[in-house]
């Protein structure tokens, strides 16, 4: 008998389900702009406008938190001046026009569904950190009761999906938030610090592991110094950070 070769049964059916899959949720969620959700007509994640709008993070930035500036020593003067615990924290995007919306989308409006296009994005946008970053991902938790309040974690969502889209791992419960926290938008630099200083836990388990901390917006880094000191004091040997956009927090 001629027929395919060999490819077996329940391999073809999972892939005719994965497909199934594919076609549902394109019928349910069409391929739309990640900024302005005008539907478009093949999958991209951004439409046109919102596309030629997009700025990215400078390559003549802080070597360590991606603080845009020409920085003589490579590092900005708030790494100098208080190196942070994580190795490195990078971002693609400035958070301005299309990305700051399509993260407010994201967090705020009750969309779960962009945290896979955002992951996929992150891959494509992040691809030669990704590749000298630590391969366990760790997503900046929230707070349980704002986790009640949105019924979703938007950066677990994105740590899976960026998980997916690159073949890595991202665990649920590796760092924990264990203090409530008021919101750091409108808070002064040590303000922030105080806020989120001691906020995390980390599991036994990240101890000797590299870690890579995924968060959406990387401000002052107040947060991911935060997260990253719990993962250290747990016995992590190294965290690098991503986000998806970088606030521009000094004059450069
Ligand atoms: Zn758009
Ligand atoms: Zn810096």
């Amino acid at each position: 008998m001629h027929g395919e070769p060999s490819q077996p049964q329940s391999s073809r059916i999972g892939s005719a389900l994965s497909g199934l899959c594919r076609g549902l949720l394109e019928l349910l969620y069409p391929p739309s702009c990640l900024a302005c959700a005008r539907v478009l007509p093949a999958s991209a994640a951004f439409c046109e406008s919102c596309d030629t709008a997009l700025e990215r993070v400078p390559p003549a930035c802080c070597r360590t938190c991606a603080e845009p500036g020409n920085f003589p020593s490579g590092d900005c003067p708030r790494c100098r001046l208080h190196p942070p615990p994580f190795s490195r924290a990078w971002a693609p995007f400035a958070h301005e026009g299309p990305v700051a919306r399509a993260i407010h989308r994201f967090k705020y409006e009750d969309h779960p569904e962009l945290a896979e296009p955002l992951g996929t994005l992150l891959a494509d946008e992040a691809r030669s950190f990704l590749a000298r970053a630590p391969t366990l991902l760790v997503a900046l938790p929230l707070h349980t009761r704002r986790f009640r309040e949105r019924q979703y974690d938007q950066t677990q969502l994105l740590a899976g999906a960026l998980a997916r889209a690159t073949g890595r791992r991202a665990p649920v419960g590796l760092l924990t938030r264990t203090r409530e926290t008021q919101r750091q938008v409108g808070l002064s630099e040590a303000e922030r610090a105080r806020n989120v200083a001691e906020a995390f836990t980390a599991s036994a388990s990240v101890a000797g592991q590299s870690l890579l901390l995924i968060d959406d917006v990387l401000t002052t880094g107040a947060t991911a110094r935060a997260a990253t000191a719990a993962l250290r004091e747990a016995g992590a040997a190294r965290v690098d950070v991503l986000a998806i956009a970088r606030a521009y927090t000094l004059a450069a």
